[in-house]
């Protein structure tokens, strides 16, 4: 081989370490912002409610003599404390979530037993909020995840459809077994979300519409949560809107074979 072209393919092999070694970086700078997103974000939405808690409690404080004033003080003051303690649980659930350790929990869970739960996890929030849940579809669907993780992801979708529509309203939680694959769908007929915003609103923090969405005193993290569960699980989430319409948030995850034990009656239900 001639030396300039020994040169060449010296060269042409350092610049694909070169580069190899710059993407490594950049991944690894990728991964550090988000950590350092991450942490001043929550330090900024965590600032608030400890604010207010601060505030309330100097309130007391001042109005020692008045009975009335203090109980109206510390009523606020139970409620913002409850807020917080909502905001800082769900921070530590999306941080295990979107960290590498593996999900410990894992069997092979029956999706119908996560939908149960995550609407009694809601049961109290539709009441208040005149909100009838209905049930349909597969009852005997099984995936292999972890039934904590995966309940709370289906209960934050309901606990949106509730939250975002009218009184009186409907939602709808469907299951569905097609091709290895189990559809969960939660569906309300709610104030919608733009075409704009429905690519926004599973990061973390964001709330569409600020003033309507601080009405309901939301964290901005549920579906933040909820994409990171399904994605741990090997599935995905998909988003159909229209503004004044209502949403449909679907959720897929592979399926696995019910349990050989179950009665035959479950294994041949529909
Ligand atoms: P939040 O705690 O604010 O509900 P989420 O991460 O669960 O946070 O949702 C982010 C934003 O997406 C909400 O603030 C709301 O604007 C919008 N959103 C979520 N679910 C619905 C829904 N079912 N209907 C209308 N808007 C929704």
């Amino acid at each position: 081989i001639e030396p300039r072209l020994v040169t060449a393919r010296a060269s042409v092999i350092t610049a694909r370490l070169t580069l190899v070694v710059i993407r490594d970086i950049t991944e690894r700078e990728r991964v550090e912002e988000m950590r350092r997103d991450f942490v001043a974000n929550t330090s900024h939405e965590l600032k608030t409610p400890v604010g207010a808690v601060t505030l309330l409690a100097e309130a007391i404080e001042s109005a020692a003599d008045d009975p009335d004033q203090v109980r109206h003080f510390a009523s606020r003051l139970t409620a913002e404390a409850g807020r917080l303690g909502q905001l800082t649980s769900r921070i530590m659930n999306l941080s295990r979530l979107q960290s590498a350790d593996d999900l410990t929990e894992l069997r092979d869970v029956s999706v119908d037993e996560v939908v149960a739960a995550a609407i009694e996890s809601q049961w109290l929030a539709a009441q208040s909020a005149d909100i009838t849940i209905a049930r349909g579809g597969s009852r005997r669907a099984y995936v292999r995840g972890d039934v904590q993780v995966l309940t709370e992801a289906v209960g934050n979708l309901v606990a949106n459809a509730i939250a975002y529509s009218p009184a009186g309203a409907q939602v709808g939680v469907g299951v569905k077994l097609i091709d290895g694959v189990v559809s969960i769908a939660v569906t309300d007929r709610g104030i919608g979300i733009s075409e704009d915003e429905q690519r926004r609103v599973f990061e973390r923090f964001y709330r569409a519409d600020q003033a309507r969405s601080r009405r309901t005193g939301g964290t901005g993290l549920g579906l933040s949560i909820v994409k990171h569960a399904v994605q741990r699980h090997g599935g995905d989430i998909e988003l159909w809107s229209r503004p004044g319409r209502g949403s449909t948030f679907t959720l897929r995850l592979p399926a696995v074979d019910p349990p050989l034990n179950l009665p035959d009656k479950k294994r041949r239900a529909k």
